[in-house]
C-alpha cells in the first residue's frame, strides 16, 4: 500500500467528523471516495494533508507513519492536495501559478515539468501568459491540478474537482483525471458526483456521517442497489 489510513478519528469541538475511517490506496490506483454533503470527505483529505487535527488512528504513507507529521513534510514526502474550490492565484499568470507549485518540490527541473503539464493540459499552454483569474472554472481546475503536480507528488488528493462546473466541463475534468491515472499517478478522488467518479476509478469507498459504509471495486459499487438508490439517482 502507498497510503494506509486506519481507525482515523477527527473532531470539530465535540462534533466527531471522522469516526474510525479505514482507507487504503495502492501505487498507481485511482480510488474514489464518494458520499453526500457533510459526510466528512473534506475532513479526511485535510487530515491526510496535515491541516486537520487527528484524535485517534493512524496514517501511513510509503511505510512512514505520518500521523503527526507537519503538512510541509508531507508535501516533501510526495502528498499533494488540490483543495475544493480551486484557489488559483488570480492575478498571476498561468505560468507563474505553475512555478508556485515547484515550491518545496523534490528533484527534476521546473521547465521540463512545465512542458509535461502542457502536454497533459494543452489548454493551459495556449493561456500560459494570461492571468489565472480570467480562465473558465474548468480551466482553473486544471491549473490547480497541474500546479499540485508540479511538486512532483506520488499521491494526488483531489477534493471535488467537478464542483460548480457545467456538465460538459465536468466531463473534461474527469478525462483529465483519467489521463493522469494512465500516466501512472496514484490518485484519491473525493466526489459528490459518485457516478462519474466511480466510472473512472479502480476502487471506491462510500462515506456516510464520518464512517466508511461500503468499500469495493468501483464497478461493483456502481452496480450496487444501495449505491444506486442513494448516490446515483437511479
Ligand atoms: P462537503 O462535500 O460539503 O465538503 P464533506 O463530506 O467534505 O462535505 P466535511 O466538510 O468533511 O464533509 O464535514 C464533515 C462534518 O463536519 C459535517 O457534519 C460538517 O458540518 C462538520 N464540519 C466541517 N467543518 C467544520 C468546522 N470548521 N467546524 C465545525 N464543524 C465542521
Amino acid at each position: 500500500m502507498l497510503l494506509e489510513i486506519q481507525g482515523l478519528e477527527s473532531h470539530y469541538g465535540r462534533v466527531k467528523a471522522l469516526k474510525g475511517v479505514d482507507v487504503a490506496v495502492k501505487p498507481g490506483e485511482l480510488v474514489a471516495l464518494v458520499g453526500a454533503n457533510g459526510a466528512g470527505k473534506t475532513t479526511l483529505l485535510r487530515a491526510l494533508s496535515g491541516v486537520q487535527s487527528i484524535s485517534a488512528g493512524s496514517i501511513r504513507f510509503d511505510g512512514h507513519d505520518i500521523t503527526r507529521l507537519p503538512a510541509h513534510k508531507r508535501v516533501q514526502l510526495g502528498i499533494a492536495q488540490v483543495p475544493e474550490g480551486r484557489q488559483v492565484f488570480g492575478p498571476m499568470s498561468v505560468e507563474d501559478n505553475l512555478l508556485m507549485g515547484t515550491y518545496r518540490r523534490r528533484g527534476a527541473k521546473p521547465a521540463d515539468d512545465m512542458e509535461r503539464m502542457y502536454d497533459t493540459f494543452p489548454i493551459l499552454k495556449t493561456k500560459r501568459k494570461q492571468a489565472a483569474g480570467l480562465l473558465s472554472g474548468g480551466q482553473q481546475q486544471m491549473l490547480a491540478m497541474a500546479r499540485a503536480l508540479m511538486s512532483n507528488p506520488r499521491l494526488l488528493l483531489l477534493d471535488e474537482p467537478s464542483m460548480g462546473l457545467a456538465p460538459l466541463l465536468v466531463g473534461e475534468i474527469f478525462n483529465a483525471v483519467e489521463r493522469l491515472k494512465a500516466q501512472g499517478m496514484t490518485i484519491l478522488l473525493v466526489e459528490q458526483n459518485a457516478f462519474q467518479a466511480l466510472g473512472i476509478a479502480d476502487r471506491g469507498y462510500v462515506m456516510e456521517t464520518g464512517d466508511i459504509t461500503m468499500a469495493d471495486d468501483a464497478q461493483v459499487l456502481l452496480g450496487d442497489e444501495r449505491v444506486k438508490a442513494a448516490y446515483l439517482g437511479l
